[in-house]
């Protein structure tokens, strides 16, 4: 049965579709996943109690290559999210040319509550519920949401147990010790400082510096935070699941980076006429140029839409924005810098790392910052150009643009008319 989520989420690619020259094969072909695959996995806690955890691994689509994707640990995951972050992660890898389908997995389960010995049982047991589906040609998992580079090397250890061979390409974001690459922490966050550039002169925004206030402050966000602090552009408004601190000047991100570190919320900052709140949700309605979004996905609703005081958006999250609020804004003449361009640099220099492993080279960082740099930019000048040919919204054009290279493949392989078909 399709979810909710994954019928929403391909409102936009058949919204794309009618615009662009799309083979109707490949709209069917996208419409459902090939193959998810759930499981429930038990697991011995410290104190000798038995979990059963529910888990699921989505491959969606795998017609430019072998899946791709993340595994999160939340209590709230379910198959239909799993399903449509699969889903984005096919429209992801699309649009940046790399030869990857889309895949996801998850666990249902609240990371925060494992000890860290319950969280490597649970990494390996994930591995061996799924290692049927899994492999450098298959499906290549990496972390997400609750999961990082120690998750990843407990999964490529145990992928490596089962097959009885090393595999480094099994899994990405692995520590650098084990095979990861340099650079892949920051890249989610630089890349969407440099897709924000190259997207500029279509969002409407006043020149000079930019006033920025991003929801979220873990990876994604704080790195973020700090490429655009050094391209000089005022942050002022950052928020957690603590509450949200604010200035209109700007906030002193290195203090900010410091006081998260050590405190555990930005909050916690302390920087004179700083505006400490409670609660987060008050940076929906802040007044700034650009409100990027860095933690949840759903945030944004039909309901909640006109409360935004932003003149572009930037989806660094995966999903912050539901489709039934994508007319409203458009209504508002609010841009998005959609999650699937805006937060790309992840699964590029994934991929880049994934080359490394299977060539056995090593790069350094600068060669992954300029590599990341020179994708990006293609990117984004591939969903402007179908922007300006086509009249679309950044987010429509983007899925536009991924639907091309999918839609060479499916033509390779023959169409109806290759066939003999009208
Ligand atoms: P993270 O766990 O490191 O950080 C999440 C942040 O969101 C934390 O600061 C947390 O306090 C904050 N948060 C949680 N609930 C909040 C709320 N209600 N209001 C405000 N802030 C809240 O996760 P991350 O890796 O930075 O990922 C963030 C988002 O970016 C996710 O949607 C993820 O799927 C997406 N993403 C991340 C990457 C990556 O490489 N890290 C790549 C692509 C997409």
């Amino acid at each position: 049965m399709m979810g909710e989520m994954l019928s929403a989420a391909r409102t936009r690619m058949h919204r794309a579709a009618e615009h662009a020259d799309v083979a109707d094969e490949l709209v069917a072909r996208l419409d459902y996943p090939s193959e998810t695959l759930s499981a429930s996995i038990p697991l011995r806690r410290d104190d000798g109690t038995l979990l059963q955890l529910k888990a699921w691994r989505c491959r969606y689509d795998s017609t430019l290559g072998p899946t791709k994707g993340g595994i999160r640990f939340h209590p709230d995951v379910d198959a239909d999210e799993v399903q449509t972050l699969a889903f984005l992660m096919s429209m992801k890898c699309a649009l940046m040319a790399l030869p990857f389908g889309g895949g996801k997995g998850g666990v249902q389960v609240d990371a925060h509550d494992l000890s860290l010995m319950e969280k490597e049982r649970l990494a390996r047991g994930w591995v061996r519920h799924f290692a049927r589906i899994l492999g450098p040609d298959r499906d290549v998992p990496a972390p997400d949401v609750a999961t990082g580079e120690r998750e990843m090397a407990w999964m490529v250890d145990e992928y490596a147990a089962m097959a009885g061979s090393i595999q480094p390409g099994a899994f990405t974001g692995k520590p650098v010790s084990l095979g990861g690459i340099a650079g892949r922490t920051p890249a989610t966050g630089r890349g969407a400082m440099i897709a924000l550039e190259a997207v500029r002169h279509k969002l409407d925004l006043p020149p000079g510096d930019l006033r920025i206030a991003i929801q979220g402050f873990g990876n994604a966000g704080s790195w973020f935070a700090r490429a655009a602090s050094d391209a000089g552009h005022r942050i002022v408004a950052v928020s957690d699941s603590s509450g949200m601190i604010s200035h209109d000047d700007g906030l002193a991100i290195d203090a900010l980076l410091k006081a998260k570190a050590a405190d555990g919320s930005v909050t916690d900052l302390d920087q004179k006429g700083a505006k400490s709140r409670k609660s987060g949700a008050h940076i929906l309605s802040h007044d700034c140029d650009v409100l990027a979004f860095a933690a949840l996905g759903g945030v944004v609703t039909a309901d909640n839409a006109s409360d935004l005081k932003a003149k572009a958006i930037l989806e660094i999250a995966n999903g912050p924005i539901g489709p039934p609020a994508d007319a409203p804004l458009r209504k508002a003449g609010i841009e998005v810098v959609p999650d699937i361009l805006a937060n790309a640099g992840g699964v590029t220099i994934s991929h880049a790392e994934w080359v490394q492993n299977r060539g056995g080279l090593a790069w350094d960082e600068d060669r992954v910052n300029d590599y990341l740099r020179d994708q990006m930019e293609a990117a984004a000048r591939r969903v402007t150009q179908m922007m300006d040919t086509h009249a679309l919204d950044m987010r429509t054009a983007a899925y536009a643009a991924a639907m091309v290279p999918l839609c060479r493949a499916v033509s390779a392989r023959g169409t109806c008319s290759d066939f003999g078909g009208g």
